[in-house]
């Protein structure tokens, strides 16, 4: 449909000065038209009484090549579950990108985005970083350039099963690499060596550390809670922390004492996957609602995989509610639960704050569509 309009919504953008006011959307064209209360009602009326509206979420965190380890197809990962826009974060790497855009990424109705794996192969098998010979610079640097317009940055994985003896070679090489791009780079860390912090202290400015409070040995917390030195002067030359939940690598404990050492996360994305997607993760609603029963604010929450990605990426026209702004949003319930969920170790939390997507809006080209799961 070309217009629509959303009415008595409670608008969430932090960004855009909306802070759960009562208001209106007007969508026209695939675009935000019109923001405010009162609005004459235009095209196909959608009764958000009693709601939040955001801004589609935005989780930087997926697999979403179906030939590689882990991969499920985009549309699972993002509309069905409320994500309007994912980043694949390196499923494909120069070898395997083609096919990766032509089949999945071009087709897909959810707006995916790549960061691109430094090994060649990508995550074909795993141990992707393990033999030198698997990273070839000068391909990867072509093939990012030469879709600039869907490769918005690189990803390494820095696990001990990952790099094997290499150690930290191919994360330096990574990194350099990255920047030579003008690009983030995301870096995965998970099982020690090598530790987070030598891996924070090869990034600089943009870079992303994803999976940032696991719960394993080698993390983000000194011994006595504290917040390793590594990761606070990353912060300050502006390394980004991001959750990344998984099958291993969120853990409450670990993400309460960050918050309450004052080190919350940038952003907040899902890691979804096969072998997660039926639990412990779910969905991007499931993530941020275990983030806020660490003490996480709803609003931080939003901000965090909405305007905050987009602007980490360079994803203009997204994550924002505002006119001029594309037209992918969310219209979300908080509800009081009493419900008990586990994180990637297994620990329970009981839930007091439940997010629910009921309807998501999108817009492909001039035009948008409706998901409504009541
Ligand atoms: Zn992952």
């Amino acid at each position: 449909m070309k217009t629509l309009t959303i009415k008595n919504g409670r608008l969430i953008s932090p960004v855009n000065g909306l802070h759960g006011d009562a208001g209106d959307i007007v969508v026209k064209d695939g675009r935000i038209a019109e923001v405010g209360s009162d609005l004459e009602a235009q095209g196909e009326v959608i009764d958000a009484k009693g709601r939040y509206v955001t801004p589609g979420f935005i989780d930087i965190h997926t697999h979403c090549y179906p030939k590689a380890f882990l991969g499920l197809s985009p549309d699972v990962l993002g509309l069905d579950r409320g994500a309007t826009t994912i980043v694949d974060a390196g499923s494909s790497g120069s070898d395997t990108y083609d096919d990766f855009r032509s089949n999945y990424i071009d087709t897909a109705q959810t707006k995916v985005f790549t960061l691109l794996n430094i090994s060649r192969e990508g995550l074909i098998r795993g141990h992707e970083l393990d033999d030198p010979a698997k990273v070839d610079v000068a391909s990867a640097m072509a093939c990012a350039r030469a879709h600039a317009d869907n490769i918005v940055g690189l990803k390494a994985r820095a696990s001990a099963s990952v790099v094997g003896d290499q150690g930290l070679a191919p994360i330096s090489v990574a990194a350099q690499t990255a920047h030579e791009l003008k690009l983030p780079l995301m870096v995965h860390v998970g099982n020690y060596p090598p530790a987070l912090g030598e891996v924070i202290d090869l990034l600089d400015t943009g870079d992303i550390i994803t999976h940032a409070f696991h719960g394993k040995p080698g993390g983000i917390l000194n011994e006595d809670g504290t917040i390793i030195a590594q990761a606070v002067r990353g912060r300050q030359r502006g390394v980004r922390f991001d959750v990344g939940h998984g099958v291993a690598s969120f853990a409450f404990k670990t993400y309460q004492r960050a918050m309450a050492a004052g080190f919350d996360c940038d952003s907040i994305s899902s890691d979804l996957h096969v072998q997660n997607w039926g639990g412990p993760v779910f969905d991007m609603a499931t993530t941020l609602s275990k983030v806020m029963a660490c003490g996480e604010p709803f609003e931080d929450a939003i901000s965090k995989c909405t305007s905050a990605p987009a602007r980490y990426f360079g994803l203009s026209g997204l994550g924002e509610i505002a006119p001029g702004m594309v037209a992918d949003l969310n219209i979300v319930t908080v509800d009081e639960v009493c419900e008990t969920v586990e994180d990637a170790m297994g620990e329970r939390v009981v839930l007091d704050r439940r997010m629910r997507v009921h309807t998501t809006i999108y817009s492909r080209g001039d035009t948008s569509a409706v998901i409504d799961r009541a």
